[in-house]
């Protein structure tokens, strides 16, 4: 982290009075974060990377790419196993990489925080294990309609398994969920709630307190999707009171093939474990098994150790850029994007804009009336922009606004307000091309 706190202190040198440089303050906290990240360097067609598929994945910054090489070249030994000091000090980093977690999310202790190979992955873990102990024929799931397909698929597998049904809180035109239809979901049937922070593909942050809180009454368990949520704000999972919470190293600035699931010690403790295999059990006999405690019980086999440990320069490095001056000037940023690209995307001609409304994050989903999402990103990706176009893992989301693809914009605080007027001055470029 050296290197970061060495470009933070140099923030700002072009000015010592803040009151009329935010312009210079911004450029420059960007820039120094811009440094942290190589791939921001390259070029694609001929012309200097955009990269706006942040939500997909982030690049990755210095300090995560070093410790990935110095582990792969060195500090490599099986984790937990051995008694020899080159495994003490793998072990030593990849539990140390759950305590960064822990400390990130607010977890209570280390035992809440689980390491899986991704935010599908823990799901895939909580409505597996979940509905095997808890969910019988007639039970429902209710799941938020803006979820991506890794929270819809591992619900409708495990209530089939169980004869059990998944029930949809609707969106509102505006992709906000539709809050007055929750009373109307929720009753004695209902045995988990499923929600979405924020939509991979709305951008939206969804008012989780009031949809926590209306569960809890009925003695319900909420589990969240954070693979979007906690790259944007801060996550107290105590705060929050959610029972499971799941996220992504690779869209945190971590190594791809990473993911935590956090959940409370009471559903963590009396669910049986998701896969069997080494490093899970207490004791093995051919009759009989035990399970190890918590976490270890639902971390069967080799993990990915190298990629679980970059969770710590990862986190360390957004600690970094949400304090202080430069965590202002980040916010000013995407603040200042964001208000940029929704007037920007209204003025185009035919543009829709979808989860166009307040407490949005720096990520835009739209379509251009007479242009198909697909040929306006290649178009975009000759002019050097990287977006995504498709469905975005969330098909029930394009059937709700009626259409089958759209193209996805979405922004990390290493790209600036030159980047956003560069894509739409391509966009227009590109519009004026397919009409
Ligand atoms: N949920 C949301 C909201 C997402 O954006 C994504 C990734 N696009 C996922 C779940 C799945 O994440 P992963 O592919 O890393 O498991």
């Amino acid at each position: 982290m050296k290197l970061f706190t060495t470009f933070a202190a140099n923030l700002c040198f072009l000015c010592v009075n803040r009151k009329h440089c935010s312009y210079f303050c911004i450029m420059n906290a960007i820039e120094n974060i811009r440094k942290l990240f190589p791939a921001l360097e390259q070029e694609m067609n001929g012309k200097k990377l955009v990269y706006l598929d942040n939500a997909a994945t982030s690049q990755k910054p210095l300090p995560v790419i070093g410790l990935i090489e110095r582990m792969n070249s060195g500090i490599n030994a099986n984790v937990h196993r051995a008694m020899y000091r080159l495994s003490d000090e793998t072990t030593a980093l990849y539990e140390g990489a759950r305590e960064e977690v822990r400390k990130f999310i607010n977890a209570p202790e280390r035992e809440n925080v689980i390491f899986t190979s991704g935010t599908t992955a823990s799901i895939n873990l909580v409505a597996t294990c979940f509905c095997e102990r808890y969910v019988n024929e007639g039970d429902v799931i209710v799941i938020t309609a803006d979820s991506h397909h890794s929270n819809i698929v591992p619900w409708q597998l495990a209530c089939g398994r169980k004869g059990a049904h998944v029930r949809i809180l609707p969106l509102k035109d505006n992709g906000e969920w539709d809050m007055d239809q929750l009373q109307d979901m929720i009753d004695r049937r209902v045995r988990l709630v499923a929600a979405t922070q924020i939509s991979n593909v709305l951008g939206l942050i969804n008012p989780l307190d009031e949809l926590i809180l209306t569960a809890h009454r009925h003695d319900i368990p909420v589990l969240v999707d954070g693979a979007q949520g906690v790259v944007h704000m801060p996550v107290d999972v105590q705060e929050m009171d959610c029972d499971f919470y799941a996220f992504s190293g690779h869209k945190i600035y971590g190594a791809t093939g990473t993911g935590i699931l956090y959940g409370k010690k009471k559903w963590l403790e009396e669910m049986p474990p998701y896969m069997g295999g080494g490093d899970m059990v207490g004791t093995v006999t051919f009759e009989r098994t035990t399970y190890a405690p918590l976490p270890l019980k639902y971390e069967a086999g080799t993990p990915d150790f190298i990629g679980a440990s970059s969770f710590k320069p990862a986190l360390e490095f957004v600690g970094n850029i949400r304090e202080g001056e430069t965590g202002k000037e980040v916010a000013r940023s995407e603040k200042e994007i964001t208000e940029y690209m929704r007037r920007a995307l209204r003025e185009i001609d035919g543009c829709i804009l979808y989860g166009d409304a307040e407490n949005k994050i720096p990520l835009f989903s739209f379509n251009v009336e007479g242009c198909h999402a697909g040929d306006i990103a290649q178009l975009l990706d000759k002019m050097g922009i990287a977006v995504r176009s498709g469905m975005m893992c969330a098909e029930p989301v394009m059937t709700r606004f009626g259409t089958t693809s759209m193209v996805r914009a979405s922004f990390a605080p290493y790209n600036t307000l030159q980047e956003a007027q560069y894509l739409i001055d391509c966009l227009k470029k590109a519009v004026k091309m397919l009409r």
